[in-house]
């Protein structure tokens, strides 16, 4: 057991410069008051918020990991790649986040026709209403319409019902390449974190090929613990983590109090026997 495991670090979280709730201030607040050590904001394709996220965090005497969460198209499924520790100013990193975000409006609109017949209408106008920046309409602001519509009762049931594949309200969409987002975060100096793996619906085959190529495209981490996982992937991703030669990282990945079973800074610590992301990244906290 290295004590370097026992800190409270929530590296992945949303504000309302993607499709969380809160703003980076109130969020850095919300991390401190419980409890959190060090802390990033990873929001959806977008870096806006490094700068104001990690004033922030200095405010608040918490130390801070610059951050995102990119969407990938991986094996025909959408795959999310945590950056962590990177330059917010990297030119061709943000190009490349500016280019992902690009095809979301077109996605948007087609999302809303496609519930129009299903019998939901007006939902593209309804989903900006909950939209911070513009150029970041998500899937979860359509959720937050149908349930203040009264569609249905909370965000995860409008998933189940509208949102994923095969429902009425699912348009697909091609996503950045796995090689482009892990070189974005390499060549801006960050890491390149597996965003919570227990979520993907892969084969075994498949999930052996994403952390392989991941690797070979110089990934050097993977989320172990995480909102999004149960005990037993703790237990199942620690030993990926271990088979792959990957640091492990920690994060909730907090939307909203309102949404979100998992608050900011709650979740078990990392296994002891596991390298932490932040060893990796040492030279790169604020
Ligand atoms: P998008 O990037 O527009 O496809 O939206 C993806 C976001 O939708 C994720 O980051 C989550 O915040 C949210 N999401 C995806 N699946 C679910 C679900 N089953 N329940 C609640 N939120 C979800
Ligand atoms: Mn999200
Ligand atoms: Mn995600
Ligand atoms: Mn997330």
């Amino acid at each position: 057991m290295t004590l370097k495991n026992i800190l409270n670090a929530d590296l992945h979280c949303h504000s309302v410069v993607s499709d969380g709730t809160m703003t980076p201030e109130a969020l850095a607040e919300r991390a401190k008051t419980n409890g959190v050590e060090l802390w990033s904001l990873t929001d959806h394709d977008e870096i806006g918020g490094q700068h104001r996220a990690a004033a922030a965090a200095r405010a608040q005497g918490m130390h801070y990991l610059t951050g995102t969460e990119i969407s990938v198209t991986f094996a025909g499924e959408t795959v999310h790649i945590v950056g962590l520790g990177f330059d917010p100013d990297d030119a061709a990193m943000q190009q490349g986040l500016r280019k992902t975000r690009g095809g979301r409006e077109q996605r948007a609109m087609e999302m809303s026709d496609s519930l129009a017949k299903a019998g939901i209408h007006g939902a593209y106008e309804g989903a900006l209403k909950f939209v911070g920046n513009p150029d970041l309409i998500s899937r979860t602001h359509f959720a937050r319409f149908l349930v203040e519509t009264g569609v249905c009762k909370e965000t995860s049931e409008v998933f189940r019902k509208y949102l994923t594949e095969g429902k009425p309200g699912y348009v697909p969409h091609r996503w950045a390449s796995l090689q482009d987002a892990v070189t974005w975060i390499t060549s801006a100096k960050g890491v390149a974190v597996i965003a919570h793996p227990g979520r993907y619906k892969f084969t075994p085959n498949e999930e052996y090929a994403l952390f392989t190529e991941f690797k070979s495209h110089g990934g050097q981490a993977v989320e172990v613990v995480t909102g999004s996982h149960s005990t037993q992937e703790y237990v199942k991703y620690a030993e990926t983590a271990q088979e792959f030669g990957l640091a492990a990282s920690r994060g909730s990945d907090f939307h909203s109090p309102d949404e979100s079973h998992t608050d900011l800074g709650t979740l078990p610590f990392l296994p002891g026997h596991l390298t932490p992301v932040w060893e990796i990244l040492e030279d790169r906290i604020l």
